[in-house]
């Protein structure tokens, strides 16, 4: 029994061994990729239903990798969560697209009100100085605070109810935009809404995937529509990519919505174009 437990206890250590030389490998990689300039930035638009205007940019982060090509954020954020590069990670990523909201808002007259969606991951909570950094970010940036959303997902909220309650209170006092992002799919109970300094609801688009086909997906994106009129927030649906699906949303009385039928998320200088073909509304 107790050779047999030996062996068990190498088997063991031999696994993870070879996680942690993965991870060291990926995170080095990782850190090299960020300083050698490898990330970068796409922006997808966010659409007002009514006039069909562009409202807002979310931020999405890319690499690009030498030999891989692009690789997508969920192989690397959780990544760089776990090895902490997330923190500088998370501040180039907003900075950068700060920055590049104001130069939008003075280059296009047509865009002067435009907004920029930032995701923020869980792990920068943790990080005491966040809030004293996003102000200083908006300052230097030059762009109105109201203009900056920061999108939160419901796992952020509950991760430390009562430490985040008093980050958000606190961006809030900074007059940013708090969105929570993948609504519906987390474990939020409803009286975060009241006692959370929410702006807005994203409906996550596994629901908007369905919406045509699956009665449940159409109710549950009505009943969070619904739940947004009812706490006064905004209410956006990620992940569009058919008509059908628009005018079902439209219907609903959703605000804003974001996906595939309007615009895949574009390099810089692709949404430069789409921002410049945009005529006045
Ligand atoms: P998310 O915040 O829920 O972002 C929405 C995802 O849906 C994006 O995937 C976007 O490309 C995709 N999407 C947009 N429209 C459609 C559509 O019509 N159909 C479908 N099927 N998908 C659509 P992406 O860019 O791969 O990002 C994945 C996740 O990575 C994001 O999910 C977000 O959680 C995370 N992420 C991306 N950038 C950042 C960042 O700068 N910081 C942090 N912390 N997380 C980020
Ligand atoms: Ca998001
Ligand atoms: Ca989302
Ligand atoms: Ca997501």
């Amino acid at each position: 029994a107790k050779k047999q437990g030996l062996g068990k206890y190498a088997f063991f250590q031999q696994g993870m061994h070879t996680h942690i030389v993965h991870i060291m490998r990926m995170e080095s990689d990782l850190r090299k990729a960020f300083e050698r300039n490898e990330l970068c930035i796409y922006y997808q638009p966010i659409i007002a239903l009514e006039k069909q205007h562009t409202v807002g940019l979310e931020a999405l982060i890319r690499w690009q990798h030498p030999q891989r090509g692009l690789i997508s954020p969920d192989e690397f954020i959780p990544l760089a969560e776990e090895t902490g590069l997330i923190q500088e990670l998370g501040r180039w990523v907003f900075s950068t697209a700060c920055v590049q909201l104001y130069q939008w808002q003075q280059r296009y007259p047509q865009h002067a009100n435009l907004g920029i969606n930032i995701n923020v991951s869980p792990i920068q909570f943790k990080q005491p100085r966040l809030v004293r950094e996003i102000q200083d970010i908006i300052e230097r940036a030059g762009i109105s605070p109201r203009s900056c959303r920061l999108e939160i997902t419901e796992s952020a909220m509950m991760y430390n109810p009562e430490e985040t309650l008093k980050t958000l209170q606190e961006l809030k006092e900074l007059e940013v935009q708090l969105y929570i992002d993948d609504f519906g799919t987390g474990y939020s109970s409803l009286s975060y809404l009241q006692k959370f300094p929410i702006d807005a609801l994203k409906i996550d688009k596994s629901f908007i995937r369905d919406l045509e086909n699956d009665p449940r997906s159409h109710q549950i994106a009505q009943a969070i529509i619904a739940l947004g009129e009812a706490f006064n927030l905004k209410t956006i649906a990620e992940g569009v990519e058919t008509q059908q699906q628009l005018s079902i949303l439209k219907m609903a009385g959703c605000h804003h919505v974001q996906g595939f039928l309007f615009s895949r998320p574009r390099p810089l200088s692709d949404i430069e174009q789409y921002l410049c073909a945009e005529t006045k509304y």
